[in-house]
């Protein structure tokens, strides 16, 4: 179905063509028509599926269309912030803000982005003169809501942006908090890649009668996201990573690693072997992240070393590779990583670099993804296969991103946990089958509420 089918107005159609989209990815047209019926949306999706569009176009189209809307919008009357969009990482809340202003180019609308790591004063100044759509992280908005500088007595759309990950970050209270301060008639549309017992009961207390959605994770696409392992000796896999590389001219290279030290680490030892590499993690200003990220997007910097955390949200058309230079201690954030490559239908490769010590991790993986991915040893880089395991280091010492979040939450948590007790988020829903190329779409009426109870 094109998308002149779905029943949004004449400018944002035109936008979506400027832009280049043509056909509606499966999670867009399921949603689309159900947010733009009015009611509450309950969708599994993740990043790479087009689910960013899939809420904005028809948020775009109803309060453009809404007399009381058209109301609050004229330059008569101040504006309102009418739709409330909540985003996990300041990359991810820039990222849905750029899709609104992009789809949104032809209509009177306007939006601002709000995170921290920022000054908070430019956004009081940006909230002040009027905002119709307001994308922000938990943790800024609740500050700006303690200041009195932002109002949201009359949001009419709230959407929760990779619930999951809000939850995993230690935001559940931030978020609470700002739902108090909603009105109670709102249309609530919560978008989350697993569906723990925390997240549906979260969705149970928000939603009325959700419509449900559920798109194929990004791991049934097996066929354009080629991934392999590279057994490798644990002080071997830096020479390694070099290596393939320079071998396979790889241009544009997104790694992970497991800890922020570990990041600034491998950047330095990249250097060194004249490779171009920044890393970006939760201990670097946001200018630099941002410094990083562009130059990334722009082809000038030929690898960006990433922590889970900081990597969210990252969209890059076409990302030819990811490494996993260590593995994730959370089995998901695999099928997370990997959703940076071979997006919407490109072709990708996804390689991990597995060393003695990550042998579980990778069994629990493969448990997850329900394949045996392909082992490849590097002629020249062959493992030591008596070498014994050693426990994982999950995390840099110092408290930093995602254990700075957790501990604003919760002043308990954050500390470093032994591999065993990593809980792993293994409930979400079950992996599509392979053989598609496209993330597939399996219907209306889903099993959210049966599963992982
Ligand atoms: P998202 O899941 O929203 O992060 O989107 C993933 C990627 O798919 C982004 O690069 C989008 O620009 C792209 N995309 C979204 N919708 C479409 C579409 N209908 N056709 C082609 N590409 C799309």
């Amino acid at each position: 179905m094109p998308f002149t089918k779905l029943g949004l107005s004449e400018p944002i159609l035109r936008a979506v063509s400027e832009f280049g989209y043509t056909t509606p990815t499966p999670i867009q047209s399921q949603s689309i028509p159900a947010v733009l019926a009015g009611g509450d949306l309950l969708a599994g999706a993740q990043t790479g599926t087009g689910k960013t569009a899939g809420f904005t176009l028809p948020i775009l189209h109803r309060l453009s269309t809404d007399v009381v809307g058209a109301a609050l919008t004229s330059k008569t009357s101040p504006r309102a912030i009418r739709a409330l969009i909540l985003a996990p990482t300041r990359e991810l809340a820039a990222q849905v803000e750029e899709s609104v202003r992009t789809y949104g180019k032809h209509l009177k609308l306007n939006s601002a982005v709000i995170f921290g790591g920022v000054g908070i004063n430019p956004q009081i100044q940006q909230l002040k003169r009027g905002v119709d759509i307001l994308v922000a992280t938990p943790g800024r908005l609740l500050d700006h809501m303690q200041q009195g500088t932002v109002n949201l007595t009359k949001v009419e759309i709230l959407v929760l942006d990779e619930a999951d990950r809000m939850l995993d970050m230690g935001f559940i209270r931030d978020i609470r908090k700002v739902l108090a301060a909603l009105p109670k008639k709102r249309q609530n549309l919560l978008f989350s890649a697993t569906f723990s017992d925390e997240i549906k009961s979260l969705a149970d207390g928000l939603l009325n009668a959700p419509a449900m959605i559920e798109v194929a994770r990004r791991n049934s696409t097996v066929e354009i996201i080629g991934q392999r392992v590279h057994p490798v000796d644990r002080n071997r896999k830096h020479p390694m990573l070099a290596h393939l590389i320079k071998t396979n001219n790889w241009e544009q290279v997104l790694v992970f690693t497991r800890t922020k030290h570990g990041a600034n680490k491998l950047v330095e030892q990249l250097e060194k072997d004249g490779i171009h590499a920044m890393a970006i993690h939760g201990n670097k200003s946001q200018t630099a992240r941002t410094k990083a990220l562009s130059e990334f997007k722009d082809a000038k910097l030929q690898v960006l070393v990433a922590t889970d955390i900081a990597a969210r949200g990252i969209d890059i058309d076409q990302l030819p590779h990811v490494v996993n230079y260590d593995l994730p201690n959370v089995p998901e954030d695999y099928v997370h990583r990997i959703g940076r490559t071979g997006r919407a239908g490109a072709s990708g490769e996804a390689v991990s670099l597995v060393c003695v010590d990550e042998h579980q991790m990778l069994k629990d993986i493969e448990k997850l993804i329900k394949q045996t991915l392909p082992r490849e040893v590097i002629p020249g880089f062959e493992p030591d296969l008596n070498a014994k395991a050693q426990p994982i280091q999950l995390r840099s010492g110092n408290a930093g991103g995602r254990q700075q979040q957790q501990r604003r939450a919760n002043p308990a948590a954050g500390k470093a946990q032994p591999a065993t007790q990593a809980k792993p988020r293994s409930n979400g829903p079950a992996p599509a089958k392979p053989g598609r190329s496209v993330p597939r779409s399996s219907g209306q009426q889903q099993s959210f509420g049966a599963r992982g109870r």
